[in-house]
């Protein structure tokens, strides 16, 4: 979020400078899935993910720099429970103009040979989607930002903001340098609601365990397959590479909540490893025989509404970016551009009013439009 907000605000000509205690991508972006879906439950996930999907198909072009971005598609089963729901969803992506097109469980197999379609109801077939390389982005938008002239402290902590008569003035370093800016956008992923803190702001942030594993497809399982979604074994799974695919668990327990921003240990257990590889299995039967390669954990910045908070808060001239809840990898291109429009402008844009801080305390939460299954909202991938 920082590396794409730095990106659109240096091609603005505003002066940049990017803070980074560790390198980019050493949070939870260099921990991501990072799959690139439109399939949202509300309209504002379709239209941010729509807009970022096709940054992404076209980010060399607009950055100079590659993200290794990767066609896949996308496949999605719907229980026969979840048939209704999944018309409505459906419903919904095309009102966006989203090109979702519902196949049979058949054509579904057509689509993806070694898939178990049986006990599905219908599939949602996007052909768009696809998956980037998260580290390759976040660098890549860094050093776009650099071409247009920004500047990027690596190995450099903040630690607070300097503020005067309401406004904020700066940002104040570990080494004891004080960087003057009249604004200052804070997109310090878990570490954010901590640094937000410091002036006063206290944001709706619980952090949850997000783990996934790399299995190495048998020999004989054919093409790679899409990325895809399956609600009866709440896993995704994606392609990583030729050879590989990586698999997560979809909607994350609860109890996985940590109080601290980052994991003392990111690996995960062998015996996690193999619950995902049984539950793929029951999918994609091929995948009992593959190999494990490990595997890693990340910590998702999780909001009540599973949105994000998009705002100008505290002290004039400070902005949030927070709070992307497991699927805010792909929403980074969209949201650097609407972030860049705020600051610059001074003016909230429209298209994140929804996203403001105060919707909380307000009772305005996110609700999907189209919840799919009938009973969850989206923390999704
Ligand atoms: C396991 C896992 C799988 C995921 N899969 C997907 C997926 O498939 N698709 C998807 O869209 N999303 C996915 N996500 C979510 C996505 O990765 C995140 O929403 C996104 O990367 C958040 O980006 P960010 O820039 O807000 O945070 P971060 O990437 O954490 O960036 C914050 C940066 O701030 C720096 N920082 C923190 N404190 C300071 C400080 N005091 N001074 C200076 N710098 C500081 C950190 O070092 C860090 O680099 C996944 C997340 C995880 C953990």
């Amino acid at each position: 979020m920082g590396a794409s907000t730095a990106f659109h605000l240096a091609r603005k000509g505003l002066d940049v400078i990017l803070v980074e205690r560790r390198h980019l991508a050493s949070g939870a972006t260099g921990h991501s899935g990072a799959i690139v879906r439109q399939h949202y439950e509300t309209r504002i996930g379709i239209r941010l993910a729509r807009e970022s999907l096709r940054f992404f198909q076209r980010f060399e072009a607009e950055t100079g720099h590659p993200c290794d971005f990767r066609q896949t598609g996308f496949l999605s089963g719907a229980r026969p429970r979840d048939a209704r729901a999944f018309d409505a969803l459906l419903a919904l992506l095309h009102s966006e103009g989203v090109r979702v097109e519902r196949l049979s469980p058949r054509e579904a197999m057509d689509e993806e040979p070694q898939l178990v379609s049986s006990n599905l109801a219908a599939v949602v077939h996007d052909p768009d989607a696809g998956y980037a390389d998260p580290i390759a982005t976040a660098v890549g938008f860094g050093d776009a930002a650099r071409d247009h002239g920004a500047t990027i402290l690596e190995n450099s902590t903040v630690k607070g903001f300097a503020t005067r008569r309401g406004r904020v003035t700066g940002v104040r370093l570990r080494s004891a340098r004080t960087i003057a800016s009249d604004r200052v956008v804070l997109a310090g992923g878990n570490w954010t609601p901590r640094l937000a803190r410091t002036v006063g702001i206290r944001l709706p942030i619980r952090f949850v365990r997000g783990e996934v594993a790399i299995l190495r497809r048998p020999s004989g399982f054919g093409a790679p397959p899409k990325i895809h979604f399956d609600f009866y074994g709440n896993t995704y799974s994606r392609p990583e590479g030729d050879k590989d695919t990586l698999v997560g668990y979809m909607d994350t327990p609860v109890r996985r909540t940590s109080t601290e921003p980052e994991l003392r240990d990111d690996s995960v257990p062998t015996s996690t490893v193999h619950d995902l590889r049984r539950r793929l299995a029951a999918r994609f039967p091929a995948m009992a025989r593959a190999q494990s390669r490990g595997g890693w954990a990340g910590l998702y910045d999780v909001t009540p509404d599973a949105y994000p908070i998009l705002d100008a808060v505290g002290p004039e001239g400070l902005y949030v970016a927070v709070g992307f809840s497991g699927h805010g990898f792909k929403l980074a291109p969209a949201v650097g551009r609407l972030l860049a429009e705020f600051v610059s402008a001074g003016q909230r844009p429209e298209a994140l009013a929804p996203l403001r801080a105060s919707r909380f305390r307000e009772h305005a939460l996110i609700q999907p439009e189209a919840p799919f299954p009938a009973r969850r909202g989206s923390r999704l991938p």
